[in-house]
């Protein structure tokens, strides 16, 4: 699936490896253990909203490098998001996620339009 490749492309290279980095170092216990009292080394960089679920090429590269989409988790809780993401129905997930994203892009083109050079064509 060309999404697919899109996202390994994402995540393999070194903005991304760069900014993992930095989000772990910033913030080096997961994220969902503190939440729950727990003191546990966070491992991986979990994107809150998947960068799948982003509509446009540009839209998924802002997803998988916004670091306020960046959380910091153990393998353990990171599982688990995902788990809880795949368990909750695609459909759902779907309509919600494009609804979520149509307000977002309002913001974001309202926000950055012009901004670094986007090249914003639609
Ligand atoms: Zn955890």
């Amino acid at each position: 699936m060309a999404r697919d490749r899109e996202y390994i492309k994402l995540i393999n290279n070194r903005r991304w490896r760069e900014l993992r980095l930095s989000v772990l170092s910033r913030e080096p216990l997961c994220r969902r253990c503190a939440q729950a009292g727990r003191v546990r080394q966070a491992r991986e960089v979990h994107h809150v909203q998947p960068i799948q679920t982003g509509v446009t090429p540009w839209e998924r590269e802002r997803l998988a490098y916004d670091p306020a989409n960046l959380m910091p988790l153990c393998p353990e809780c990171h599982q688990r998001e995902h788990e809880h993401l795949g368990s909750k129905g695609k459909a759902e997930q779907t309509s919600r996620r494009k609804a979520e994203t149509a307000e977002f892009m309002r913001r974001f083109y309202g926000e950055e339009l012009g901004a670094e050079g986007a090249d914003v064509t639609a």
